[in-house]
């Protein structure tokens, strides 16, 4: 009997004892292929002898040093590093231990900002719907996903939220993808002069929604018409590619892609490669410099916040993605994945959408192909696929998520970026098998 709360009190989980490659091994000798990389976060596999060696190397010289009386090697050379590749503005790196930590940190940075500059009226924060930016209370009020803060409300902030996030079911019949975009965009203008502009201090968004809507990535034009918005506003664009960015869409930053450079930006997930839990917010020049020619401090902090042990790990995967030019890999067995995908599930009865960018890729399941009904939540359908999967010896990432208010399945797969086409294949035909036993 555990006696860990785990999430699913009632649910006896496998104990995992071993992990090497793309695969996880548990303790009555069942292999797994880690199709989900966990939450997408295993991006270069399990055991990695580059990553393992680098840990024990740090671990060896130094493992932890408080901050408040030092900086360490590994924690420079791996803000160096993300500097180097972020996108245009960004000068500085802000260190924690993960995903909420690091939406936690940039709505406080945020916030500060705008203390800074005399602007104290600005707290307002927009998000949309079909969102997910963590756990803790105030990554939680950002979130758009109702069911999950209903019973925690009165929440600390109180977040506005708007729609769409692009699952297909937005776009009205006939709408090019143009104006679609800008419709999209519009709902954040009408909700800025709704609240006031100067009482806005950020909008908040996934560039691809990861588990919440499943894999959707923006249609073309929205975030630059975001962009533009927030710029007419002066208000803040924060984008959270926790789950989306690193690497998985095939850029090392999804809104590469999109053509844009937010204010803020958080990573986690792939950045530890889940060798040690490390997220961070990288930061634009203008914010930095309001801090240091203001307070010159900024007004937060925890224990852990830069852990030598973290950094390495961190530092030891941006290498192993650049020597092995694994973002080509990720590009290549992404279009790979997107064509089986398409082979077994594109003329499935229950099959709504096939979705995504690189290696991070959704399969939409809905009672009816052509109206895309959803199938009744109680049903569980996203629970079923999963036990299904785990039985084929198949780790996928299925979420009941809210879709438009009422709730959908999809399959969230995010591979590790080593993958190669017959393991692909191995993944799309169990998926398959899974599929089709839990319907
Ligand atoms: N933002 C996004 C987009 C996420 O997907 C997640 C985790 N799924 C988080 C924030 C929170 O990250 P963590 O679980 O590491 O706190």
């Amino acid at each position: 009997m555990s006696r860990i709360l785990h999430r699913q009190i009632r649910t006896t989980l496998p104990v995992a004892v071993g992990g090497k490659g793309v695969e996880l091994f548990d303790s009555e000798g069942r292999s797994y292929i880690d199709a989900s990389g966990g939450a997408a976060v295993s991006c270069l596999g399990h055991g990695h002898p580059d990553i393992v060696a680098a840990l024990h190397a740090q671990a060896d010289k130094l493992a932890y040093a408080h901050t408040s009386f030092f900086t360490t090697e590994p924690a420079e050379a791996l803000a160096d590093r993300l500097i180097e590749d972020a996108p245009e503005g960004m000068s500085h790196v802000y260190f924690v231990s993960g995903g909420s930590e690091a939406v936690e940190a940039a709505l406080k940075m945020a916030r500060q900002y705008f203390v800074e500059i005399g602007q104290p009226e600005r707290r307002n924060i927009i998000a949309r719907r079909q969102s997910y930016h963590g756990n803790t209370l105030g990554a939680l009020a950002t979130g758009g996903n109702e069911w999950r803060r209903t019973q925690f409300r009165p929440l600390l902030v109180e977040t506005h939220h708007i729609d769409p996030c692009f699952a297909y079911r937005f776009q009205q019949k006939g709408e090019s993808d143009a104006d679609y975009a800008a419709r999209a965009a519009q709902a954040l203008e009408d909700k800025i002069l709704e609240l006031g502009p100067d009482s806005v201090m950020a909008f908040v968004a996934e560039t691809v929604v990861g588990a919440t809507a499943g894999a959707v990535p923006p249609v073309a034009d929205y975030l630059k018409r975001v962009r533009a918005i927030c710029d007419r506003y002066g208000i803040l664009l924060i984008l959270d590619e926790v789950m989306c960015g690193m690497g998985r869409t095939g850029t090392l930053h999804a809104c590469e892609q999109d053509g844009v450079a937010p204010d803020l930006m958080t990573i986690a997930k792939g950045l530890g490669g889940g060798y040690q839990p490390i997220g961070a917010v990288l930061l634009g020049r203008r914010i930095f410099d309001a801090f240091a020619n203001g307070s010159g401090f900024f007004q937060h902090g925890h224990t852990y916040l830069g852990h030598p042990m973290a950094c390495a790990a961190g530092l030891a995967v941006q290498e192993v993605i650049r020597r092995d030019d694994l973002l080509a890999n990720v590009r290549r067995m992404g279009a790979h994945l997107t064509r089986r995908l398409g082979e077994r599930f594109g003329n499935h009865p229950h099959v709504g959408d096939i979705r995504g960018r690189g290696l991070f890729m959704a399969v939409e399941l809905v009672e009816d192909r052509s109206t895309k009904a959803t199938f009744d939540p109680k049903q569980k359908l996203h629970a079923r696929i999963k036990r299904e999967a785990m039985a084929r010896g198949l780790m996928v990432y299925p979420m009941g998520g809210t879709i438009d208010g009422a709730r959908g399945d999809h399959v969230l797969l995010a591979p590790p970026f080593i993958v190669d086409e017959p393991i692909v294949d191995a993944i799309v035909e169990r998926l398959g098998d899974a599929v089709d036993a839990a319907l």
